[in-house]
């Protein structure tokens, strides 16, 4: 359900009944009951009805007045949705008084979106279980499921997670609008948009048209955006592990729900844009009742909070990025080498370098040696470890970079590394900065190579 159909709750013997039975969902479609899969009553409030009130735009001419009044109302039933069943009821993130819960109520049901109780229970469900199966409008169902598809077909009631909504039990006036749905939508849909235009400037067919019918359409179309569109576009600077999606495309289409990556991740903050320069309509109009005194008790999340969300986003992107480039072969991966082996092989025609007891092969670079052949060779066979780190030449962070790409052992006994790799194999616990996905990071000037103070060289070179 989701349109003009509250649920209405069901006897024991309905439910008794209905779990005997397989619900629709769990039976393959064929020919002869495909049509049962539709919920026929959301089929005729989200797309026939639009429909036939296009048809009847078409001989029906725009006034400029209600245009400008199907405008403000879309924009007010639209608050509705966002500030009142969204932020307020489903999320509690800020308190209002009665006079703005009346007010949100009203216009929220003028949005034909379900009741304040069903539309909540539905949203905290999506919350909670995002990307799910117990997902009521999961995009992993694909877009157009989690757009106006999950209305248009009916759900099974045993999928849908369950969430608590005791809160909304308790209050009076969700229960009232959830009970008297039928009329309230009624009245805020149609009747009240059809007679301001009707009484105000005698365009009663123009204001059901187009305040009414149309205005509807455009409004759902554009919060359903916020199920679909924001979890499909867009960026995520908070957290990728589900689908919500910050665009600022959403946003202008949705209020300003459109940084739903943010909301997901900070739900009960009464913001979805938390720079000033973002679009978010609706934190605008909530903040705006705190100053007349309103609404009150706004909650926010600290930006210490937030910022380290976006920080650690930013660093498995980093991550991630890093993953792609050659590091050389990771230290542990090495084969261990006598030094006298090390020499040997030099002697042989290796061009073997050992920095900080790491075994290089430059054979390949020498000729690209920025310093000469002649420099390079010098340290072949030897521990260069005192040249490389300044007693010829400082070299720079990418020269070190460079050289651990040319790894090809480790010397025994050779300073810290066979250490290193000794407790790696004894299982003792080394700590070293891992990345997000458990591989060593070398930081800027932090390569294994790397003798943080300069060597005084035993001979003068
Ligand atoms: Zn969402
Ligand atoms: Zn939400």
């Amino acid at each position: 359900m989701g349109t003009l159909s509250a649920p209405s709750s069901h006897s024991k013997t309905s439910r008794t009944r209905t779990s005997e039975r397989p619900h629709i969902t769990e039976l393959p479609m064929t020919w002869r009951n495909w049509w049962k899969y539709a919920d026929w009553l959301n089929v005729y409030f989200v797309v026939i009805i639009p429909l036939i009130g296009c048809y009847w735009a078409w001989f029906t001419p725009l006034q400029t007045k209600t245009a400008i009044w199907a405008i403000i109302y879309y924009f007010n039933t639209g608050i509705g949705i966002t500030a009142g069943y969204h932020r307020l009821w489903a999320h509690t993130s800020y308190s209002a008084t009665m006079p703005l819960k009346i007010y949100l109520a009203a216009v929220g049901a003028g949005a034909v979106e379900g009741s304040i109780k069903w539309w909540a229970r539905g949203h905290r469900a999506h919350h909670r279980y995002t990307d799910t199966d117990k997902d009521p409008y999961s995009v992993r169902k694909g877009l157009l499921y989690s757009h106006i598809g999950w209305m248009l077909m009916k759900q099974n009631p045993k999928r849908i997670g369950r969430t608590d909504i005791t809160d909304l039990n308790e209050d009076p006036l969700v229960i009232w609008q959830h009970k008297h749905y039928i009329p309230v939508v009624a009245l805020m849909s149609l009747i009240f948009p059809m007679s301001v235009a009707g009484l105000g400037w005698g365009d009663w067919k123009g204001g059901f048209i187009y305040a009414g019918i149309l205005r509807i359409f455009f409004v759902q179309q554009a919060t359903f955006c916020v199920n679909s569109l924001a979890h499909w576009l867009g960026d995520q600077p908070f957290d990728d592990i589900n689908s919500p999606r910050d665009h600022v495309l959403t946003a202008l289409v949705t209020l300003g729900e459109g940084y739903h990556n943010f909301h997901h991740e900070f739900p009960s903050d009464y913001r979805n844009a938390i720079e000033w320069f973002q679009y978010d309509p609706t934190k605008w109009a909530i903040w705006t009742w705190k100053q007349l005194g309103l609404a009150y008790d706004l909650k926010q999340f600290k930006s210490n909070e937030i910022e380290k969300g976006r920080l650690q986003q930013m660093q498995k992107k980093l991550d991630r990025i890093r993953a792609k480039l050659d590091w050389g072969i990771p230290l542990g991966q090495l084969p261990i080498i006598e030094f006298e082996d090390f020499q040997e092989q030099a002697r042989n025609g290796k061009a073997l370098i050992a920095v900080a007891g790491v075994i290089h092969d430059v054979g390949d670079f020498i000729k690209d040696h920025p310093g000469g052949g002649a420099m390079i060779n010098s340290g072949i066979g030897k521990d260069a470890t005192a040249m490389f780190n300044g007693g010829i030449y400082n070299h720079s962070n990418a020269a070190h970079n460079l050289l651990s790409t040319m790894r090809v052992g480790v010397i025994r006994g050779g300073c810290e590394v066979e250490v290193w790799k000794q407790a790696q194999q004894e299982n003792k616990d080394i700590s070293f900065v891992n990345d997000s996905t458990g591989a060593r990071i070398a930081r800027a000037g932090a390569q294994v190579t790397r003798i943080p103070e300069p060597i005084i060289p035993a001979q003068p070179a």
